[in-house]
């Protein structure tokens, strides 16, 4: 599992440019609480909080890029 305090978010619908965008990815956060200017996925993907939409569970389709990078990084 996953240690550290992460996000799970998707890009929100008016932002999503297709089907890629609609994934849910999984954001490492810093300890200190603070939300960075930009989140970095696992896999990489980069959005900006005010375009993410964020999510209390997986929902839809999970980034595989996301779950491969979490799973090889535990
Ligand atoms: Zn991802």
């Amino acid at each position: 599992m996953i240690s550290q305090p992460h996000l799970i978010a998707r890009v929100r619908p008016e932002f999503a440019r297709g089907e890629r965008d609609r994934c849910c990815h999984f954001f490492p956060l810093p300890a200190d609480g603070a939300m960075p200017v930009v989140l970095s996925a696992y896999c990489g993907f980069h959005i900006h909080p005010g375009e993410a939409e964020p999510l209390d569970a997986p929902a839809g389709m999970p980034c595989t890029g996301c779950l491969m990078a979490a799973a090889l990084s535990s």
